[in-house]
């Protein structure tokens, strides 16, 4: 049996920092907002809990600054100064205040221990609330969790015979192959004159960890961070107590209990009987509605023959180019938009034409441009093109009937027939247990290397910026494609407009991802005189 994950001088210490020390759901108080976010940022690369990373890389770490930033406790606890303030609030939110006044205060909050589905559900949102979530290029998953087991969810929902012992299987099958892979990739890509250990280990950690990472079940166990602003968490909350995972349901109700102690009068709506449980009811039925008026219902349809990965173009507007030239002529003119014409090459060379880096962004007249695309692709690169906001979005449930995707360069290693095993088998498991607890419980045991259909909405700025940012050739090998694809498409309709994507880069990328990245990283370390070992 596991201990306490901290002893009485570190709660001491912690205390003052958390909502409380022994749930993973907990907010952030007494902390300067820089170092709320660099707390935060360490989720992307780190195993450990937020409250072990204060102690261990801030409080316990002299250099790191915190006592200057933090260090001397302020007259008034967050707490105290939250419970004065609620009186005020009540008076301006009742008084003068419409919804959006609820915007204006904020909140970071920390969900631990939650399985990749749930975090999904929790970055569903696109306005007003920023996630930042444990990678799984950086991290790796095959660590056990205080109570000695693999960090996968587990809950009552799925007590099924097969359930554990399929997921166990899977994540034995990831740490098995962890070594190996690292140590090939090593051979494969020898450290160069110049390269430091640090960069040269974490390039070939990061491709090995990669390739892993289809193995990895949705049910595998994240950490994420949320910052967002009190209307947002609102709906979150309201959103999530709705969902058909039993687990998110849990979740509203432990996000809204940590949220109510820090700001409260935001989230006092999300679930009392007057609007939020009413509006949680209405979209649990309103999925029951629409799900009878489905023709073909998922569970037990399998057709066997998979689908290959695939970016279709469903939809876009033929006469998207005038209305991109138009929008762009509109401030400058006291003409109405569909009177307003201009020569397309010279429009579109005045607004894109000098773009020097990614950075530049496209202008809004971009946005009267829309394109639909329709995408089958393994979950990992959903998991992860998932975040981008400026789009309309949804995915189908993930089953195991698409098919899944061996990475290529575990085949390479001679490895791809142990892999291929263990997602084959969890591939059985799913099929018992779509039928025992229903397909959406059924998702926790697929492995991220199977395939799952979605869709984006999105225009033309958004495409800019996604391509842009998601081909670069240290991205993963899986989204780069996907991202390719589409605006593959788009350049096949729209060539004018798709030109000035000048940053979208459609090579074969590089063999190993991560070693231009970490050299600049070193160099960075080396700019600021830290060791770079
Ligand atoms: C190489 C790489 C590594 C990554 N690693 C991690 C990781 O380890 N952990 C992790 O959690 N995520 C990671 N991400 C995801 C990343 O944090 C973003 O969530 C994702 O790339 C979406 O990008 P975006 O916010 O720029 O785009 P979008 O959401 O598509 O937004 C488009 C643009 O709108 C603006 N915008 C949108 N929302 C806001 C807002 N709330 N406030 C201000 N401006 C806004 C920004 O200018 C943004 O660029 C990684 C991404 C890349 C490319």
């Amino acid at each position: 049996m596991a201990g306490p994950e901290f002893n009485a001088g570190e709660s001491e210490l912690l205390s003052r920092y958390f909502t409380n020390l022994d749930r993973p759901v907990f907010a952030l108080r007494n902390l300067p907002e820089v170092v709320k976010g660099a707390l935060f940022s360490r989720y992307s690369r780190t195993e450990k809990s937020l409250r072990r990373v204060l102690l261990d890389e801030f409080i316990n770490e002299p250099d790191s600054g915190f006592d200057r930033l933090a260090g001397a406790p302020p007259v008034d606890d967050d707490m105290v100064a939250v419970r004065r303030a609620e009186e005020f609030y009540e008076r301006v939110l009742v008084g003068y205040g419409d919804d959006s006044v609820a915007e204006l205060a904020g909140a970071h909050v920390a969900v631990e221990q939650t399985s990749t589905l749930a975090a999904k559900a929790l970055e569903d949102s696109r306005i007003g609330i920023s996630p930042l979530e444990k990678s799984t290029r950086y991290v790796r998953f095959d660590r056990p969790g205080l109570d000695g087991r693999y960090l996968y969810h587990r809950g009552p929902e799925l007590a099924h015979p097969d359930y554990e012992r399929a997921a166990d299987a899977l994540f034995d099958a990831y740490s098995s192959l962890v070594e190996p892979a690292t140590l090939a990739i090593r051979e494969r890509f020898p450290q160069e004159d110049g390269e430091t250990d640090r960069a040269w280990k974490s390039a070939t950690r990061a491709k090995a960890l990669d390739m892993l990472r289809g193995l990895l079940p949705a049910g595998t166990l994240t950490n994420l961070g949320l910052f967002g602003n009190g209307r947002a968490f609102e709906y979150l909350i309201t959103k999530m107590a709705a969902h058909e995972l039993p687990e998110c349901r849990r979740l509203a109700a432990d996000l809204h209990r940590e949220l109510s102690l820090v700001i409260p009068a935001f989230v006092r709506r999300a679930l009392d009987e007057k609007y939020g449980t009413p509006a949680a009811e209405r979209l649990a039925q309103i999925r029951d509605r629409v799900k009878k008026q489905t023709i073909s219902p998922l569970a037990g349809e399998h057709g066997g023959g998979g689908a290959r990965p695939s970016v279709h173009l469903v939809e876009y507007d033929v006469d998207a180019e005038r209305k991109v030239v138009a929008a762009a002529l509109f401030p400058y003119s006291d003409r109405p938009l569909e009177e307003l014409t201009g020569d397309p090459a010279a429009v579109l060379e005045a607004i894109l034409g000098d773009r020097a880096n990614r950075r530049q962004r496209a202008p809004r007249a971009l946005e009267h441009a829309q394109y639909e695309f329709e995408i089958v692709a393994n979950f990992a690169a959903y998991r992860d093109l998932h975040r981008h906001r400026m789009l309309t979005q949804d995915r189908q449930l993930l089953g195991t009937a698409l098919g899944y995707d061996s990475p290529p360069g575990l085949a390479e290693l001679g490895m791809e027939a142990r892999f291929a095993t263990a997602v084959e088998a969890a591939a059985g498991v799913h099929r018992r247990l779509e039928s025992d607890t229903g397909s959406a419980v059924a998702q926790y045991i697929v492995p991220l290397a199977f395939h799952v259909r979605w869709y984006f909405r999105a225009n033309l700025r958004e495409i800019y910026h996604l391509c842009e940012l998601r081909t670069t050739p240290q991205g993963h090998p899986d989204y780069r494609w996907v991202a390719q694809e589409m605006f593959r498409r788009v350049a096949e309709v729209h060539p004018r407009l798709a030109r000035y994507a000048r940053f979208v880069d459609l090579g074969p990328g590089d063999e190993l991802e991560r070693r231009k990245s970490e050299r600049r990283i070193d160099e960075k370390l080396s700019a600021l005189d830290r060791p770079v070992r």
